[in-house]
C-alpha cells in the first residue's frame, strides 16, 4: 500500500515567500563554501547527505489531502484541501481510458479540508464518477454552498461528473475501493472522523482535527484501539506540547507528544506528524520532529516507533 500526500498544511494553505528561498539558499551556499563543494557531483552529494530537510527542500503548503493506492482502477483519498488541485491534474495525466472513479473520505467540513474541490478537475469530466463518503449530515450542502455566488464563479450544479454522497456511521466498518474502512469519531468544533484503513492485513489510519484529552481514559483507550498495531497513523500534530497545554487547549488539535504516547500504546510503526501549524516555518517544522524522535527515543518501549514529518509530494510505502 502507498500513501501519497498532496496536502499537509492545516486550517489554510501558505507558499514560501522569496525571503524564505533567499535564506535557503544563503545558508546552503555558506555551508557548502565550508565543505568545499567544488563539483556537480559533489553538489548532488552535499544537498543528499550535508543539509537538513528544511534547508533543501520544503515541508510544502497545501492544506489536507491524502491519496491511498488502491491498485485498481479507481482512486482513494482523504479530504478535499487544496492538495486536491494537484492530485486531480494527475488524474487527469494518468488517466488513459475509462471512466475516472474516485472516493473520498471526508473529516469534516471545515474549509481547509473541502477548498480544493472547485479545483478538482475530474469533477468536471462528463462520465467521471466520484463518491463522496462521511459521517457528518451537511458535507453535500457544505460543498454546494462553497461554489455559490457570489464567492465562486461556478455552481456546483454545472459540475459534469456524476457526484455521489454516502452516508457512514462511527464503528460501522464498510468495504471502499478493496480496503476495509472504519470511521471513528473525534474531538474537534462541529465534530470530525478518522478512519482506519484495512487490506492484506497492513492497517493505516488516517486520523486528522483530532484534540486528545488523555485525562479521559475511556477516551484515550478507544484511541488506543482504534490505531492498535497499525503500520502507519497519519496524527493532527499541529502544536507544540506547551500551545497545546495551554493557550490552544480546546482549540481542537493535538500535539507531537500526544501522537507519540497513544501511539507507543496502540504498538504502531510509524507515526506522521500532519496537518501542520500555518504560521511554522520549515525549520521550526523540523525542530518540532526532531524534538519528537528525541522523545520516543526516550520512551521507547519493546518497538522503536518510526516519526516523521509529512510534506506535500511524500509518499510513504506501507
Ligand atoms: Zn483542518
Ligand atoms: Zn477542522
Amino acid at each position: 500500500m502507498l500513501v501519497r500526500f498532496w496536502g499537509t498544511r492545516g486550517s489554510i494553505p501558505v507558499a514560501l515567500t522569496s525571503a524564505d528561498i533567499r535564506r535557503k539558499i544563503e545558508t546552503a551556499l555558506s555551508l557548502a563554501i565550508a565543505k568545499g563543494v567544488d563539483s556537480p557531483d559533489k553538489v548532488r552529494a552535499f544537498i543528499d547527505n550535508d543539509l537538513d530537510f528544511s534547508i533543501s527542500q520544503t515541508y510544502g503548503g497545501h492544506s489536507p489531502c491524502v491519496q491511498i493506492e488502491t491498485g485498481r482502477a479507481e482512486y482513494l483519498v482523504c479530504d478535499m484541501g487544496s492538495g486536491a488541485r494537484a492530485f486531480g491534474g494527475r488524474i487527469m495525466s494518468a488517466q488513459k481510458s475509462g471512466p475516472i472513479v474516485v472516493n473520498v473520505l471526508m473529516s469534516h467540513v471545515h474549509w481547509d479540508h473541502i477548498m480544493g474541490f472547485p479545483f478538482f478537475a475530474p469533477a468536471y469530466v462528463p462520465g467521471a464518477r466520484i463518491r463522496i463518503f462521511g459521517c457528518h449530515d451537511v458535507i453535500e450542502k457544505a460543498l454546494r454552498l462553497q461554489q455559490c455566488s457570489p464567492c465562486f464563479p461556478v455552481d456546483f450544479s454545472r459540475l459534469s461528473a456524476e457526484i455521489q454522497f454516502v452516508k457512514l456511521e462511527a464503528g460501522k466498518a464498510v468495504d471502499i475501493a478493496g480496503f476495509r474502512v472504519t470511521p471513528k469519531l473525534q474531538r474537534h468544533t462541529g465534530d470530525s472522523y478518522g478512519y482506519r484503513f484495512e487490506r492484506d492485513g497492513k492497517a493505516i489510519v488516517y486520523s486528522t482535527d483530532s484534540e486528545h484529552k488523555l485525562e479521559d481514559l475511556s477516551e484515550t483507550q478507544a484511541f488506543v484501539e482504534f490505531f492498535r498495531n497499525a503500520d502507519l497513523v497519519i496524527f493532527d500534530a499541529m502544536y507544540s506540547l506547551l500551545d497545546a497545554v495551554s493557550v490552544k487547549e480546546d482549540w481542537g488539535h493535538s500535539s507531537n507528544m500526544v501522537g507519540v504516547e497513544l501511539a507507543q500504546l496502540a504498538n504502531v510503526r510509524h507515526l506522521c506528524m500532519f496537518h501542520h501549524e500555518p504560521a511554522f516555518n520549515d525549520e521550526r517544522i523540523q525542530s518540532v520532529l526532531n524534538e519528537t524522535i528525541r522523545f520516543e527515543q526516550l520512551t521507547r518501549g519493546a518497538r522503536a516507533l518510526v516519526v516523521s514529518a509529512a510534506f506535500d509530494g511524500m509518499e510513504i510505502e506501507v
